[in-house]
């Protein structure tokens, strides 16, 4: 089956603010390679090689060109799926965990995003062969059960109007059995997928921060009420909702502004019809923050006092030291277990 696309082919999306559009000549004879740049009102097109000519381009600024990014549509050639580890999933999910990267960074410009530690560009690249995606899943899911994450490396729901690749996930897995879908947003754009809810395959799952840490932290992405008043819509048309916690921000009075979120989460959300609700600190592989702090002095988020966590199994992590992660993860669970019962609230390691 191909998959089908936004519905909004119309449409144009000035909102987005990409300064320039590349496209790999390998990718022009894909249909998002045609619908994305009509979404696109004329931007400047410039064709291209290969993708990496310009996102692997020597001494890029992720900061200065976040602030007028190229979208660059391109031909992923091989890696289609990756095996998540503890990080990514809650301790106690069922199944095990994948996640893609269609998209190369995001809408989105969080201050406390591990991308910029990631990516030395800012630009955002879609691979345009959705149908190899898509095929890979379904392979490994013939093997059994899987969840995939599709919007572990992105925020694939703020690009719906423009990309609709969420619509694109929702039908594959309801078209296979033993394929779920987790999307995790913090965006609002709920509607853009709504005319295939209920879609029980997939669990929509909002990202959820106080408002003081919002604005602060997360600039751009929706406002905590927009982004409860989405996942309240979801709820009553029957889609699998979650919520997630993570990282918890230890913003001035931090417990004070968690209890009121929560609050408010759940003055406006129905706690019966919350699937989970998962939650974590600030974590990020040593080599990352290092690069991250290089790239921004002008957020407090990536220069708090983290410490180096060695794992037995090998690896590092920085996070908060741990009387810190303990007490936020501590504080959040308990008024969380005030709504949720404990199978429903899953901490992810940090
Ligand atoms: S929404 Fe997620 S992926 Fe996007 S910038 Fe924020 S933290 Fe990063």
């Amino acid at each position: 089956m191909s998959p089908q696309y936004a519905p909004n082919s119309t449409k144009t999306f000035r909102s987005f603010r990409f300064s320039r559009l590349y496209v790999e000549r390998d990718a022009r004879a894909y249909p998002l390679a045609e619908q994305v740049p009509a979404g696109l009102d004329g931007l400047p097109l410039v064709e291209i090689d290969h993708y990496k000519d310009v996102f692997n381009r020597p001494g890029q600024d992720f900061q200065v060109q976040k602030r007028a990014p190229a979208l660059i549509l391109a031909v992923e050639r091989g890696n289609y799926l990756y095996r998540a580890g503890e990080r990514v999933c809650g301790c106690d999910a069922p199944l095990p965990v994948y996640y893609n990267d269609m998209v190369r960074n995001c809408l989105y410009n969080c201050d406390y995003c591990f991308l910029q530690g990631m990516h030395d560009s800012a630009h955002c690249v879609l691979f345009v062969n959705t149908e190899d995606f898509v095929a890979a899943a379904r392979r490994t899911a013939d093997r059994g059960e899987i969840t995939l994450s599709v919007s572990y490396l992105t925020d694939l729901l703020a690009f719906e109007p423009l990309f609709g690749l969420c619509g694109v996930w929702i039908d594959a897995a309801e078209s296979h059995p033993s394929l779920r879908i987790e999307i995790r947003t913090k965006s609002n754009n709920y509607r853009a997928i709504r005319s295939r809810a209920p879609a029980p395959s997939t669990l929509l799952s909002f990202s959820i921060s106080p408002e003081p840490a919002r604005k602060r932290y997360e600039p751009g992405c929706a406002g905590l009420r927009n982004r409860l008043f989405a996942a309240r819509e979801a709820q009553r048309d029957g889609m699998r909702v979650g919520l997630c916690f993570d990282p918890i921000l230890p913003v001035s009075d931090w417990r004070a502004a968690y209890d009121e979120c929560i609050a408010e989460t759940f003055r406006t959300l129905d706690p019966e019809r919350i699937e989970e609700a998962t939650l974590g600190v600030f974590r990020a592989a040593p080599d990352f923050l290092k690069r991250m702090r290089r790239s921004r002095s002008d957020t407090d988020v990536l220069h708090a006092p983290y410490v180096v966590q060695h794992e037995p199994e090998g690896g590092a992590v920085a996070t908060h030291p741990p009387e810190l992660r303990e007490a936020l993860v501590e504080h959040v669970s308990a008024r969380l277990s005030e709504h949720l019962p404990p199978d429903r609230i899953h901490p992810i390691h940090g």
